[in-house]
């Protein structure tokens, strides 16, 4: 059975597509087709675009409502998501190959959680604030949303991403196009179908299903006010160019390479720390932004944190992303196993000792599926240590004191997620704050929609989630009283 779409959701109403391209979606798992949603054209961008527009310029429209019924239509929009999490999570994984048993909390819950997180944190909060003027009155700050959104999502965690930029974006009381991944779009109809279903007013959230020429076009479009991109540097970094020559402000989360310390007086004692070091460097196969999939080991006990992420990741089950046991699903797509299996190769070619892995796993003859791989004695300056490869693949670098460890970690162009390894917290906070990196955990890594995310120099621009986040989609107005 597929599921297949036949209109796009566009200024609440479920619309034709102007053109009859379409999109087919593939398991991940068993490479068969499972779906197929129209593809938008720019026709359909400008009408998205246009009726967002209207959304935002309406007088009584959403911008204007106050916070308490905001939050209550964006409650609205969260028990919809929620009535839909089992089959969101089933969505998700059967497109990129996500376990079930993670999308099920993640792309199934976490959206709901950050809805709600924000629905609650605007009713906490002022939209203007009095402050006395130096030569006497007051000047009154306001906080008034951006405008137009345009959201741009990859297909790792193709709905959690999502709500990183529209839940914000809500509570601020802008409007949004939302373009999805070409990979994962089953998902982003359901995701549809919720809003529909919701308190939203029309016209507040549009979908453009497309490709990265679609984005582009959304990105340069006269009527948007605001960039939110989750996605590649390379991608990124394009965006960048547009929106500086069109003064159009962006937030950027990329990609990443951060490095998980291991301290010498760290428990490796996988019944206590395997969930977390799993969510830490591994969760997704390996296609997670964040990951620390630079494993800086102490020299005194190097041999004993390369057998223990041997043993950790050749006892990982491996099998279709749909099955509740499963812990490594396959990669997203045929081209981006090739991507990782090209990664896998240069490594032995640069001279890293292979551990672990380093094929394709026996009994799965479809699907993109690649092996956990380990290398050890990995040079910090060697091509696997310094790109991202989105795979589970997992370099181990060795390192002599602190200082080397800081200094390794550091030596990276990106800075977006890490971890440290101790049982002396505050050691772990010490070395914390040394890393180059805009989010880190100590013997765990877990973000959470209270504080901010995202990365430093490659990594991105501006943050996502918390205050910040809310912040990101508003603009300051200062009047002089
Ligand atoms: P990608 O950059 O190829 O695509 C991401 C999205 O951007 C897709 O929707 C794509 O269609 C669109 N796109 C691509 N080029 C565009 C352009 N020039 N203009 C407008 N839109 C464009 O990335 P991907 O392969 O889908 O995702 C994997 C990447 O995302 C990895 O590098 C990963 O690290 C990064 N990522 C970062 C974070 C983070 O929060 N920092 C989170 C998840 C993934």
């Amino acid at each position: 059975m597929t599921i297949d779409y036949e209109r796009l959701f566009i200024g609440g109403e479920w619309v034709p597509p102007s053109s009859a391209a379409r999109i087919t979606l593939t398991s991940a798992s068993t490479e068969e087709t499972i779906g197929s949603v129209p593809e938008a054209a720019e026709a359909d961008v400008d009408a998205a675009v246009a009726a967002a527009r209207r959304a935002f310029d309406d007088p009584a429209g959403w911008r204007t409502w106050d916070a308490a019924r905001r939050a209550s239509a964006m409650r609205s929009l969260a028990v919809q998501l929620e009535a839909r999490a089992d089959e969101m999570a089933r969505r998700v994984s059967s497109q990129n190959g996500m376990p079930i048993q993670i999308s099920t909390g993640l792309e199934g819950g976490f959206p709901v959680s950050i809805l709600r997180h924000y629905a609650d944190f605007i009713e906490t909060q002022p939209v203007e604030e009095e402050r006395a003027h130096l030569q006497g009155g007051t000047t009154l700050v306001r906080r008034e949303p951006i405008g137009v959104v345009g959201a741009i999502a990859p297909w790792n965690y193709p709905q959690t991403l999502a709500a990183f930029k529209f839940a914000p974006a809500l509570a601020a009381g802008c409007t949004l196009v939302l373009k999805p991944s070409p990979e994962t779009l089953l998902d982003a109809f359901l995701f549809a179908e919720a809003v529909a279903a919701s308190d939203l007013p029309p016209g507040v959230v549009n979908i453009v299903p497309g490709g990265r020429e679609i984005g582009a076009y959304l990105v340069a479009h006269p009527d948007v006010d605001k960039i939110a991109f989750t996605g590649s540097t390379a991608a990124g970094r394009s965006i960048a160019e547009v929106c500086g020559r069109l003064l159009r402000p962006v937030t950027l989360e990329l990609g990443g390479k951060s490095a998980a310390i291991i301290l010498d007086d760290a428990d490796l004692d996988l019944s206590r720390i395997g969930q977390d070091l799993f969510a830490a460097t591994l969760i997704n196969n390996g296609q997670t932004c964040y990951l620390g999939t630079r494993i800086l080991a102490p020299r005194s006990r190097y041999d004993e944190v390369v057998d223990t992420f041997a043993g950790f990741m050749s006892s990982l089950t491996i099998g279709d992303a749909l099955d509740p046991a499963t812990l490594i699903g396959p990669m997203a797509s045929r081209v981006h196993r090739e991507r990782v299996e090209g990664y896998i190769a240069k490594g032995k070619g640069e001279g890293a000792r292979l551990v672990t892995g380093g094929g394709r796993p026996k009994g799965q003859d479809r699907g993109w599926f690649v092996e956990p791989t380990l290398f050890a004695d990995v040079g910090n300056r060697s091509t696997i240590a310094q790109e991202e490869i989105f795979g589970p693949v997992l370099s181990v670098i060795p390192y002599t004191d602190i200082d080397d460890a800081v200094r390794l970690a550091n030596d990276s162009d990106y800075g977006l997620g890490g971890s440290v390894w101790t049982t002396d917290p505050e050691r772990g906070r010490e070395v914390a704050r040394r890393v180059q990196t805009g989010t880190i955990g100590i013997n765990r890594y877990l973000p959470d929609p209270g504080s901010p995310f995202g990365g430093v120099k490659d990594s991105g621009l501006g943050r996502e989630l918390g205050p910040e986040g809310l912040a990101a989609h508003q603009q300051l107005k200062s009047i002089y009283c």
